[in-house]
């Protein structure tokens, strides 16, 4: 199975929508293969933040929720100080980047499908808040 093959059915992978012998075959792949292993865990980290935005009230705060969870998961991330905040900055840019990659990726593939009008609401503020960071940092 090659790695394009195995990024394509990621969603489906997490959400366990494969065929058993097609699981199998993904799963085999991201134990060898780091760069697929990475993608797999940050699929499975987006999934895990949209379904707890799913049981959380309309002021649920998306983006603070996100970098909690980058902070947690990369605990050697650069942290707020004076001499860091250029290098944090970019370190942000990359993870709205990612996360912004990511969502686009699921509602590719139907994976919030349930979530219906709910979560149109958190993803206009998402996109309000990107917009806000985008203009903050461009000048
Ligand atoms: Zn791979």
């Amino acid at each position: 199975m090659r790695c394009n093959d195995v990024q394509n059915q990621m969603s489906a992978y997490v959400t366990h929508e494969l065929a058993p012998e097609a699981a199998r075959l993904v799963q085999q792949h991201i134990h060898t293969c780091a760069k697929c292993h990475a993608w797999y865990e940050e699929v499975t980290e987006m999934l895990h933040i949209w379904n707890e935005a799913e049981h959380s009230s309309s002021s649920y705060d998306l983006v603070a929720e996100v970098m909690t969870k980058l902070a947690v998961a990369y605990p050697d991330a650069p942290s707020i100080t004076e001499t860091k905040k250029r290098r944090l900055v970019n370190s942000q840019l990359y993870h709205y980047g990612l996360v912004a990659c990511l969502t686009i990726i699921m509602f590719q593939f139907g994976v919030f499908e349930k979530l219906g009008y709910e979560i149109s609401s958190v993803n206009n503020h998402f996109a309000s808040t990107l917009e806000l960071l985008f203009q903050s940092t461009a000048k």
